[in-house]
């Protein structure tokens, strides 16, 4: 049965997100005066009829006669029930809803799924403070020094460096006494081929955290400091992460891009921070490996030469 949502808090939900962020991830939309318009993602068409208003909280397409809020947004373009639209928004916002009584079954993958995200957490937080403080950090600071990247440049996008040796992250997770299962299923650690235990997938890399569109970190890429390969490694694909679905950079550049109007595609984690330290902010980049397809379809139908 679906759970009961009290009346106030999905009117706490409407107030808090941006209808138009959130159908700005899906749809490229452009100001037009009050509003912002985009193609509609209901019918397929060439020329914008599709409007947001931002005074409204609503859309509407004057070419198929979509419309609605953005709880009819979501249920509509992601094909959720409205229960299910309410509670992605609630949490996304951190907006408590009133606990529905889960399944053994289901309790036990959502908290996992809560604590695989605060493994990466710390994860995150270990990484960045060997880079800023860490004396096994020297030969990192030294080598974003070298490349010309300044230490603004490296806490805006929260890098980290992953020291040599087998065993660093791991040590502080079990200090933090996480389980060590997860963190293999999320990737930050390897089971030994022979013999018992687990090791530490990124070594001697700087860390770039991948996050989704809410800023929370969902992967990892690393960078060797030499010539070693892999050059890059990055976190597999896990619960909480989806590669084809992924952009890094997307939390810190998506608003830029609906106040720029662009969007500029680059191949690698340094060119994304290379142009935001270069001062291009209102004309972010967003790197990946490989596009989503509404993102694709999205940027391919604004700028046909670019991709
Ligand atoms: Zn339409």
């Amino acid at each position: 049965m679906a759970p009961f949502i009290p009346e106030e808090k999905i009117t706490e939900i409407r107030d808090t997100c941006d209808i138009v962020d959130i159908i700005g991830e899906s749809v490229v939309l452009k100001k037009a005066g009050q509003n912002f318009v985009g193609l509609c993602p209901f019918h397929a068409e060439k020329t914008p009829s599709f409007t947001v208003s931002p005074h409204k909280q609503m859309f509407y397409c004057f070419g198929c006669g979509e419309g609605g809020n953005v709880f009819s947004f979501l249920m509509k373009h992601a094909g959720i029930s409205f229960p299910e639209a309410v509670k992605q928004l609630a949490e996304r916002f951190g907006i408590q809803l009133p606990r529905r009584e889960l399944s053994p079954e289901q309790k036990k993958r959502l908290s996992e799924r809560e604590q695989m995200l605060q493994l990466n957490r710390l994860a995150l937080e270990f990484f960045r403070h060997v880079l800023r403080k860490d004396e096994l950090g020297g030969p990192a600071r030294e080598y974003l020094q070298k490349r010309g990247f300044t230490a603004d440049s490296a806490a805006a996008f929260n890098l980290g460096y992953a020291p040599p040796g087998w065993d660093h992250l791991l040590g502080y997770l079990k200090h933090k006494r996480m389980p060590v299962s997860l963190a293999e299923r999320v990737g930050l650690v390897v089971r030994r081929q022979s013999g018992q235990g687990h090791y530490d997938r990124f070594r001697g890399r700087i860390i770039f955290p991948i996050g989704d569109p809410g800023g929370k970190v969902i992967a990892f890429g690393g960078r060797v400091l030499n010539e070693d390969l892999p050059k890059y490694l990055n976190s597999p694909e896990s619960e909480i992460y989806s590669k084809s679905r992924s952009l890094y950079g997307l939390e810190v550049a998506r608003h830029h891009c609906r106040s720029s109007e662009q969007v500029y595609i680059v191949e690698g984690y340094f060119d994304v921070i290379a142009l935001h330290q270069h001062g291009i902010r209102d004309v972010p980049s967003v790197a990946t490996a490989s596009l989503i397809p509404c993102w694709c379809r999205a940027i391919t139908s604004k700028y046909p030469s670019t991709i």
